[in-house]
């Protein structure tokens, strides 16, 4: 038996599956404190068995590199009571005998859709969500990016749209991705949540104009085959054209893409994501 969790920052995903990584039968239920969260998730689990092996989707910043004295807890997240809580010292004292393996939500993602989704198949995929927050998975050589962290592509800082003078609602640096094209950054500037406005409204194309310079940025850096833009935000209507047509412009026909080739996609899998990718992790 193999396990999955799915922490996310509203809702909280646990899932039981077979060794080839299928889900055998999964619960939904919303995310509150860490002790009540998780210890609701590892009930559950005991309720149907003892897993050999669980993969962990967390909600960052989160500590996935070995060894390091951050492993297992979350960092610095304004969610309030999980900033420093330890989710795999919780796991491993639940499940002693089983093996635990840690990584992004985002990540995770990009390993399912890389799996079974809109980059089946492929070995050099970025998976990009748009929500309360933005965020990236890289699948590189097959293998998830990590580094002394792991990538927070929403803090990239993108060149300012010209006359664009909206301060941005990142709390640590403000006009960064995240601070200028999240959806929080759509409703503040606008006055109207991202999913009210409608797609003919000019902030579809200044989303686009300022997702496709961070994509640029993923793009010159990683080389992705394909690249999904998922997250609440990505499913107005037309946006994804619209970040090929800038990504086209501002790269000038260097990289060979083109506006109609299918570069930049929507996610295939939708909620599903983020659970399939756990379970991936747990028997990868
Ligand atoms: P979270 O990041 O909390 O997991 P989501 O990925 O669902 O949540 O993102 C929530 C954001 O998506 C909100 O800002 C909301 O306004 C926006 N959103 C939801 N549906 C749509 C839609 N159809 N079109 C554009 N924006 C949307
Ligand atoms: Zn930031």
């Amino acid at each position: 038996m193999i396990a999955g969790i799915e922490l996310g920052g509203t809702k909280t995903v646990v899932a039981v599956g077979s060794s080839n990584g299928s889900i055998l039968e999964e619960w939904r239920f919303p995310t509150t404190l860490p002790n009540e969260t998780l210890g609701q998730a590892i009930a559950w689990i005991r309720e149907r068995g003892t897993p050999d092996r669980i993969g962990i989707a967390g909600f960052g910043p989160v500590g996935i590199v070995k060894n390091r004295e951050t492993y297992g807890k979350i960092l610095a997240t304004p969610k309030v009571g999980w900033a420093g809580f330890s989710i795999t010292d919780l796991f491993a004292s639940a499940f002693p005998a089983c093996k635990l393996v840690l990584d992004t939500d985002v990540n995770a993602a990009t390993l399912a859709e890389a799996k079974s989704g809109a980059a089946a198949g492929l070995d050099d995929v970025v998976y990009i969500t748009i929500g309360t927050g933005i965020g990236a998975g890289i699948l590189s050589g097959g293998r998830l990016i990590h580094g002394a962290l792991h990538p927070e592509f929403g803090h990239f800082k993108v060149p300012r749209m010209t006359g664009d003078d909206f301060s941005g609602v990142c709390p640590f640096h403000h006009d960064c991705l995240e601070g200028l094209a999240s959806g929080p950054a759509i409703a503040a500037r606008w006055g109207m949540p991202a999913h009210e406005l409608p797609s003919d409204h000019p902030a579809w194309d200044m989303e686009a104009w300022y997702l496709a310079h961070g994509i640029l940025a993923v793009v010159a850096i990683v080389p992705p085959s394909r690249v999904i833009v998922g997250g609440g935000v990505s499913q107005s209507e037309s946006l994804h054209p619209k970040i090929a047509k800038y990504l086209n412009q501002i790269t000038a026909g260097y990289f060979g893409f083109s506006e109609t080739d299918g570069f930049i996609v929507p996610p295939a899998l939708g909620q599903e994501a983020g659970i399939r990718g756990a379970l991936q992790l747990a028997i990868s």
